[in-house]
C-alpha cells in the first residue's frame, strides 16, 4: 500500500493506494484526484504544496506533478507524526480512496471512432483506442474542468482499466486530438503490454514545456499525423 500527502493550512490531506501493474493510476494521482473531488474549490492553491510520498516515483507520478501539482519529495517511509495524524483524523482528510471515486471520475464518451479526424474539426480533446484489427476499445474524452487529472487518455485508461483490468493490447493504437502531455504520455508508458508493438497518434503538437518533458517524447511508438485512418497508414 503506497501513501502520498500534503499539508495545507494546517489540514493534512492524504491518500492510500495500492497500484497493481498497469494500472492507469499511482498514488500521488490518486491523491491530486483526490484533493479535487474533495476540495474542487481549493484545490488549485492546496496543490501548490509540496507532495510526499513514501512510494518511488514513476513517469506518471512525476507527470501529475509537473501538470497538476508543484514539487513533491520521496521519503521512502511515512514519518511517525504524520502517521499518528491519519491515524487520529485530528486535522485530516483522507481522500482516496472513496466510494463511488471511479464512477464520478469517468467522463462521457465521445462520439465513436468513424475513420477520418482532422485537426481543425476538434478543438476539444478527445482519445480512442482502436485494436490491431480496428474495433474501438475505449474512448475518452477531457473533462479537466471538473477535477485537472481528468484528461482524455486517463479517462480513456480508467475506462480500459475498470472493464478490462490489463495492459493496453500489444497492437492497438491511441489516437489522441492532441500530444498528451507528461502526465498522459506517463500513463500510457506504463500501461502498455508491449513498448514497441504500439502506437500513439497525435493530430496537434503541443508546444508547452511539460510535452517536451513527457516520456513519449523520444519513443519511436509516438507519432504526429495530419488524419487519423481505420488503416494507420
Ligand atoms: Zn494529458
Amino acid at each position: 500500500m503506497g501513501v502520498a500527502w500534503l499539508e495545507w493550512n494546517g489540514v493534512l490531506y492524504w491518500a492510500e493506494h495500492h497500484r497493481l501493474t498497469y494500472e492507469p493510476r499511482s498514488v500521488v494521482s490518486a491523491l491530486v484526484e483526490g484533493i479535487w473531488l474533495k476540495a474542487p474549490s481549493s484545490a488549485h492553491f492546496i496543490l501548490r504544496s509540496r507532495i510526499y510520498t513514501d512510494t518511488p516515483l514513476s513517469e506518471l507520478c512525476r507527470g501529475t506533478i509537473l501538470i497538476c501539482a508543484k514539487r513533491s519529495t520521496y521519503l521512502g517511509q511515512v514519518p511517525e507524526p504524520v502517521a499518528e495524524r491519519m491515524a487520529s483524523h485530528f486535522k485530516a482528510v483522507q481522500v482516496w480512496p472513496e466510494n463511488m471515486v471511479h464512477a464520478q471520475s469517468l467522463s462521457l464518451l465521445p462520439p465513436p471512432f468513424q475513420g477520418t479526424v482532422r485537426a481543425e474539426q476538434n478543438r476539444s480533446i478527445e482519445a480512442w483506442l482502436i485494436s490491431a484489427d480496428g474495433r474501438l476499445l475505449a474512448a475518452g474524452h477531457n473533462s479537466a474542468g471538473r477535477n485537472r487529472v481528468r484528461h482524455a487518455e486517463m479517462n480513456l485508461l480508467a475506462q480500459w482499466w475498470l472493464r478490462e483490468g490489463r495492459p493496453l493490447p500489444r497492437g492497438a493504437r491511441l489516437l489522441v486530438t492532441r500530444e498528451p502531455c507528461a502526465m498522459c504520455a506517463g500513463a500510457v508508458w506504463e500501461c502498455l503490454e508491449s513498448k514497441t508493438d504500439f502506437c500513439v497518434e497525435y493530430l496537434e503538437r503541443e508546444e508547452g514545456s511539460s510535452a517536451a518533458r513527457s516520456v513519449l517524447r523520444n519513443q519511436r511508438i509516438l507519432r504526429h499525423c495530419r488524419v487519423f485512418s481505420h488503416s494507420g497508414e
